[in-house]
């Protein structure tokens, strides 16, 4: 009987365009997880620690053995990128000779994962193989950051953001409509415009926030002034969002299974474009398609 080469410890994530990736776990967990409104690794199996590195080349080497042609590989799991350089650049040495058609690795990144990594060294690992971080940037408003314990600044992921560019990486942001609910929801918006506009991310995705455990769970931690936001509010917040991005090639998606109303276009081009769908759903919400609740996967 086939059994897959790499034995998981569930649950595993990744982005929706790694689908096609080998998932190799180098780490187990988040070395944070700590922001409030996240569940992804909160689970006693899903506690952080480095895996050994013999256990990540075994894995290298049966997967070797039973895959053919991988040409993506994704670094799981939360935060791969806390590994030393060093170790990061062996994990990729490994990956290149195993798998001689390999175009990409990727990585989910936390800003403070970047904190003591130079740009040398971002290079030597772009040179070995790396290619895509994925950054949770979340929002750029360093009151939402700090009520959600996010532990970033609109300073610390700028740094990260800057530091990813120019060591020539690709990056992937993501963004959370509604995650200052009511109260904070202009300022969000606008500060997150202003955090992308000074990092020109190469992707740009927004995702609707969740409330795995409850909205009341998430006013714990946030405060109890959180109102969550209408779906009109979310609309009005992302029109306030797009109207403040000024971004020169970006390619922006709002298109994951939590977004009410799917936006793709590539930014600055499509801007105008992305606003007139956006002022449709909120003028005339039955002229634009969009998702029903139960179609919403969070
Ligand atoms: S850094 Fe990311 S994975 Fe870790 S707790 Fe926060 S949102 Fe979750």
């Amino acid at each position: 009987m086939y059994s897959f080469p790499i034995e998981y410890v569930e649950p595993v994530f990744r982005p929706p365009s790694e689908a096609k990736s080998l998932i190799l776990p180098v780490t187990n967990g988040c070395s944070w997880n700590k922001c409030t409104f996240c569940e992804m690794y909160t689970q006693p199996q899903k506690k952080f620690r480095a895996r050994k590195p013999e256990d990540v080349r075994q894995d290298i080497d049966k997967a070797a053995k039973s895959l053919r042609g991988v040409k993506r590989v994704f670094l799981a799991d939360g935060d791969a990128m806390v590994l030393p350089t060093r170790r990061l650049l062996e994990i990729l040495g490994d990956l290149n000779a195993a798998f001689p058609e390999l175009q990409r690795v990727s990585s989910y990144c936390l800003p403070r994962n970047l904190a003591k990594k130079t740009v040398e060294e971002l290079k030597q690992l772009k040179e070995a193989g790396l290619k895509i971080l994925y950054v949770g940037m979340e929002s750029g408003d360093d009151e939402v950051l700090r009520r959600i314990n996010k532990g970033e600044t609109w300073d610390s992921t700028r740094s990260a953001l800057l530091k990813i560019r120019e060591a020539g990486l690709t990056s992937s942001v993501m963004v959370l409509n509604g995650l200052g609910g009511e109260t904070l929801s202009r300022q969000h918006a606008i500060n997150t415009a202003t955090l992308c506009n000074e990092t020109q991310p190469d992707y740009l995705s927004t995702l609707v926030v969740s409330f795995p455990q409850g909205e009341e769970r998430f006013r714990e931690g946030f405060g109890e002034d959180f109102i969550a936001l209408s779906q009109q509010g979310l609309f009005e917040e992302i029109r306030i969002f797009l109207e403040h991005l000024e971004l020169e090639k970006t390619v922006f998606r709002s298109d994951h299974a939590s977004n009410y109303l799917v936006l793709k276009g590539t930014l600055g081009r499509d801007k105008q474009k992305l606003l007139d769908q956006v002022n449709l759903a909120i003028t005339s919400p039955g002229a634009v398609p969009l998702r029903p609740e139960w179609q919403r996967g969070l």
